[in-house]
């Protein structure tokens, strides 16, 4: 079985480690391929170096390395460098950059530097965290640099963009958002493997990741959404959006922005036109009728491992149901 999923962070990683384990551990399934296809909106150059924060987040919680509470950056980390910037006066200081963590950043800014892409330097980065061991692929969505920008009020009057990373860390997405635009998305081109990922695929899900900057930004480059319309694979999703509420971070703004009701069945409408199948909480089984999809209630909090297995177990199910009465 080919499996292919979209993810954005910490929501992405944590089900897609999930779907590891459900399929090797619970289903002693050594076989299937997973591809996973990193968000780089998030990306930013800091202090001179290119860091894809979405695609970190993917890696040290897939190779092992992640810290936990967070759920994004390393674990047993330490912040010398970050320190010894503020003492230079280097901006900016609000993102948090450990050292570990900065040594990837480094060795990807020296690699993309040497010329090559984004998706050669993540192969390496997944090399290292071991990714191949456990028969996942980790491909950045586009090698073509882009960026997410957030139109909020000027002070001075008007409009400004700030970069999304300035949003959501910064300003912590207390700044009402106007709306959203991605610097570079018109000529951002699939990365190599992604249109035959999804082309290819037996089972394609959206884990429960933000469904505007993260996944939504996926779907922006041009022939991705294209891809999953025509997919043959069943398209199934897992709701971020929990009794109204999203269970960490600020999807609720995000939605805002685009006028999108923050509900399992409002974001189930941002993909209605290629979601087969969607999956939201017992809290919001009662919400969901009158979607095309079909919806599976399941307590759908990832509290660890096991919890997040036991949602993407219940994703791939839905989709081999799916995919039987294609066929049938
Ligand atoms: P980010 O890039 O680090 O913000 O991570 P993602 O975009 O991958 O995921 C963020 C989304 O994950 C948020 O909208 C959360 O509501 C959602 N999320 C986080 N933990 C859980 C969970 O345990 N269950 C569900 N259903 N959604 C979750
Ligand atoms: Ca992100």
């Amino acid at each position: 079985m080919r499996v292919t999923a979209l993810a954005g962070g910490v929501g992405g990683a944590r089900f897609v480690r999930g779907l590891l384990h459900e399929l090797r551990e619970v289903r002693q399934d050594r076989d299937s391929e997973v591809v996973v296809i990193g968000n780089t909106g998030d990306d930013i150059t800091l202090f001179g170096l290119r860091i894809c924060p979405d695609l970190d987040t993917l890696l040290y919680t897939l190779g092992g390395g992640v810290d936990e509470s967070q759920g994004w950056g390393r674990a047993d980390e330490s912040h010398t460098v970050q320190q010894e910037l503020a003492a230079l006066g280097a901006q900016p200081q609000w993102f948090g950059l450990g050292d570990r963590d900065f040594a990837a950043h480094i060795a990807r800014s020296q690699w993309l530097g040497q010329g090559q892409t984004l998706s050669q330097v993540t192969e390496r980065l997944a090399q290292r965290w071991g990714l191949p061991d456990q028969g996942v692929r980790l491909l950045p969505a586009t090698d073509t640099p882009i960026e997410t920008h957030v139109v909020i009020d000027d002070p001075a009057g008007g409009e400004q963009a700030v970069h999304f990373q300035q949003w959501w860390v910064q300003l912590l997405a207390a700044v009402r958002a106007h709306r959203f635009t991605v610097a570079g998305l018109g000529q951002a081109v699939p990365a190599p493997g992604v249109l035959d990922a999804l082309r290819t695929s037996d089972v394609i899900l959206l884990p429960p990741s933000n469904p505007v900057v993260s996944i939504g930004i996926i779907l922006g480059i041009p022939g991705v959404r294209d891809a999953l319309r025509g997919s043959r694979a069943p398209v199934v999703g897992v709701s971020p959006i929990i009794g109204g509420a999203p269970v960490r971070g600020h999807a609720d703004a995000c939605l805002a922005a685009l006028d999108v009701e923050v509900s399992a069945t409002g974001v189930a409408g941002l993909y209605a036109d290629f979601l087969d199948g969607w999956l939201v909480d017992d809290a919001d089984a009662a919400g969901a009728a009158g979607l095309r999809a079909e919806v599976r209630s399941l307590d759908l909090r990832m509290r660890d491992v096991h919890g997040a297995a036991r949602i993407a177990g219940a994703a791939l199910d839905l989709a081999t149901d799916l995919s039987s009465r294609r066929t049938a």
